[in-house]
């Protein structure tokens, strides 16, 4: 077993596309899965993940391209599906310090409320 299946055999998120833990799925393609975060920021706060694993989004452009744009697509699909004409926010959250917590590439896409900047 290489070292990203062992990850990905205890990584909350695989276990979300393999449906092991219930989440509500607003989206899914071949390569990703779209489902509303469970702490939300904003009145929509729905995650984009990939289907593999990898720990962020740099790591999955280097080993996955074409799955990187699958997410953006992806994201876009989201923002319309949630009616989100006005704008929304598109949030890789990089490393510890970034508040990144779960170590599997996601996007967060927040929208329904007018967004701050700069970001806390
Ligand atoms: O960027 P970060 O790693 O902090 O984002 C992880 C996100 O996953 C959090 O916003 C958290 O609320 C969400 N989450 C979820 N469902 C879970 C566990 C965490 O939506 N079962």
């Amino acid at each position: 077993m290489t070292d990203q299946e062992t990850a990905a055999d205890d990584c909350l998120f695989c276990r979300i596309i393999r449906r092991e833990i219930p989440a509500d799925v607003v989206l899914e393609d071949e390569h990703t899965l779209a489902f509303r975060d469970i702490s939300p920021q904003a009145p929509v706060h729905v995650l984009v993940i990939p289907k593999v694993h990898h720990p962020d989004a740099a790591a999955l452009a280097a080993a996955a391209p074409e799955a990187l744009v699958a997410l953006v697509e992806a994201v876009g699909a989201v923002a319309d599906q949630e009616g989100l004409w006005e704008g929304y926010r598109t949030v890789f959250n990089t490393g510890a310090r970034a508040h990144q917590t779960v170590f599997h590439a996601h996007a967060h896409v927040l929208g329904g409320r007018d967004m701050a900047w700069p970001p806390g």
